[in-house]
């Protein structure tokens, strides 16, 4: 059982405050549940103290870990949500009740992806801490599947192979991501797994020896440049990764050079092109294998130098160069940046240089590269033939967030967007709906179907009845009553937000169409197909 003390170990220069706050969050999750067990057999606290624990090992704020040791109390109805805020603040009970929504979710396979996907941005829209929560429950989760129902464990591993992983790695939180796919796969295909194993095993016999002797005779040269401070490390491909370019790559072992490749971290960008150009003057480069990532970062802000050398003592080498900062992003992304946020005073210890660097390359697009990654998926699985699944609104909030720097900005960023110009609703089975903000029910049933709009009688939100021109929120659960005998009256032309629904009440009214025009996202997707009516 993880111990407070454990947890609180890895929360470095925290204040007492911070620390007395995650010692009461932890004893009160330990009494709340008591008696309860996980399918091990385990206290059930076990998975609470786990999830917080990972928490702190990303350097997570300590309302965050809070919530961590909180997050499954409230679900089980051990304590109420009005308890919970008044022991430990709004904040908190925002994160759990964030972690909440999330897990009533179940992933019903890759035809839902999308729409999985969408709920898990409009619960994570207004606070990104919600998801890294959720991330650690599932770390937790992954590392004790065995001991859950054989029924369930590869919808569970697949759910995190293929929503959870992804996020993780758009997260730029890589060492979560090459965690959660490694637990999973093997759930997923226990045969690819055992291959790629056995893959990488015989790979790293046949290299262990050259790859020791590269990177002393490397210590060597570095040092006579007078670079002494830094380190290397020999960084194994995880299997899931390795996985996927063997089917690239045709299962052709050989073409692969990157399954145990020499990492060495340095302590500033300079140091990273100064060792460059060291590796590159001992060891010839393969022509088209060089790659800067510190000058072109990947789209989760990911930054390094690769290359790809020819050693006499391991053959064919990849060796990744990068300053402590760069490694220390590229294993726990966002959240490193939710640290910095909290303590303020680490910042200065890290150097401007850093500090700009930062974020200005995470932005938006990491919203955009997800939409490869979905179209893949709906692909793969043949979900729905030759039709991706991609909702409008991602391309849209990716193609207006292409050029969005900055670290205060990602996070304002995220919560403006989701919430400014897009609204998510709920149908009463728990479909999604998006439309833009400050669309009414009218919209809603429009939305759904023309015939639910033209004969829309009432609508409860929330269950409860409301007028026609209430403004949906995010997570609202919308319910329409329809009715032979309703029909639109001129005045909803002033509601509707939608032109959808505008066109179709013009039409039911007998008037002309012709200035109504599809919402901007529709003009730019359909343009070809669906013509402006
Ligand atoms: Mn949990």
């Amino acid at each position: 059982m993880t111990t407070v003390k454990e947890i609180i170990a890895e929360m470095g220069g925290a204040s007492p405050e911070d620390i007395a706050f995650v010692e009461k969050a932890y004893e009160y999750s330990k009494k709340a549940h008591e008696g309860q067990k996980r399918y091990s057999g385990e206290p059930y606290f076990t998975h609470a103290a786990a999830t917080a624990k990972i928490l702190a090992e990303y350097g997570m704020d300590a309302t965050t870990i809070a919530a961590g040791l909180l997050h499954d109390a409230v679900e089980d109805g051990r304590v109420s949500r009005e308890e919970m805020e008044k022991e430990f603040g709004k904040e908190l009970l925002f994160i759990v009740d964030g972690v909440t929504k999330l897990g009533t979710h179940k992933y019903r396979g890759a035809e839902r992806h999308a729409e999985s996907l969408r709920r898990l941005l409009v619960a994570t829209a207004s606070d990104i801490r919600v998801l890294i929560v959720k991330l650690a429950d599932r770390k937790h989760n992954m590392q004790t599947l065995e001991h859950v129902p054989e029924h369930k464990r590869r919808r569970i591993a697949l759910e995190t192979l293929e929503i959870y992983a992804p996020i993780a790695d758009r997260l730029g939180m890589g060492k979560m991501k090459n965690n959660l796919e490694d637990l999973a796969f093997p759930f997923v295909d226990p045969d690819a797994a055992a291959h790629a194993a056995e893959v990488r095993k015989l790979k790293t016999q046949e290299t262990e020896g050259g790859l020791a002797q590269v990177q002393k005779e490397l210590k060597k040269e570095l040092a006579k440049k007078g670079l002494t401070k830094f380190r290397s490390d020999i960084r194994m491909k995880g299997l899931w990764s390795l996985q996927k370019k063997l089917e690239r790559k045709d299962d052709d072992i050989n073409r692969i050079h990157d399954i145990a490749a020499l990492r060495i971290i340095v302590p500033t960008i300079e140091d990273c092109y100064t060792a460059l150009g060291m590796v590159h003057a001992l060891y010839k480069p393969l022509p088209g294998e060089f790659k800067d990532y510190i000058a072109f970062p990947k789209p989760n802000g990911y930054q390094s130098l690769h290359t790809t050398v020819v050693t006499p003592e391991a053959g064919i080498v990849e060796i990744q160069i990068r300053s402590e900062e760069m490694h220390r992003r590229a294993q726990f992304g966002i959240a490193s940046h939710m640290t910095y946020k909290q303590l303020g005073k680490g910042v200065e210890k890290l150097g401007k240089e850093v500090q700009k660097s930062r974020f200005s390359a995470i932005s938006f697009s990491w919203v955009r590269s997800l939409i490869p990654s979905l179209m893949k998926v709906s692909k793969k699985e043949g979900g729905v033939k030759g039709v991706t699944k991609v909702p409008p609104w991602l391309f849209e909030l990716a193609e207006a967030h292409s050029d969005v720097a900055g670290s205060e900005e990602f996070v304002e960023g995220l919560k403006e967007d989701f919430f400014s110009h897009r609204v998510f609703v709920f149908t009463p089975q728990g479909d999604v709906i998006d439309l833009p903000a400050e669309s009414t029910p009218i919209d809603f049933a429009y939305a759904i179907h023309s015939d639910l709009g033209d004969h829309l009688q009432g609508a409860k939100v929330n269950g409860k009845l409301v007028s026609f021109d209430t403004k949906l929120g995010n997570g609202e659960v919308v319910e329409i009553t329809r009715r032979d005998s309703a029909h639109p009256s001129p005045k909803w032309l002033e509601i509707a937000r939608t032109s959808l629904a505008r066109r179709h009440i013009r039409a039911a009214l007998g008037m002309t169409t012709e200035t109504s025009r599809p919402p901007r996202h529709q003009r730019r997707l359909f343009k070809k197909k669906h013509p402006p009516v």
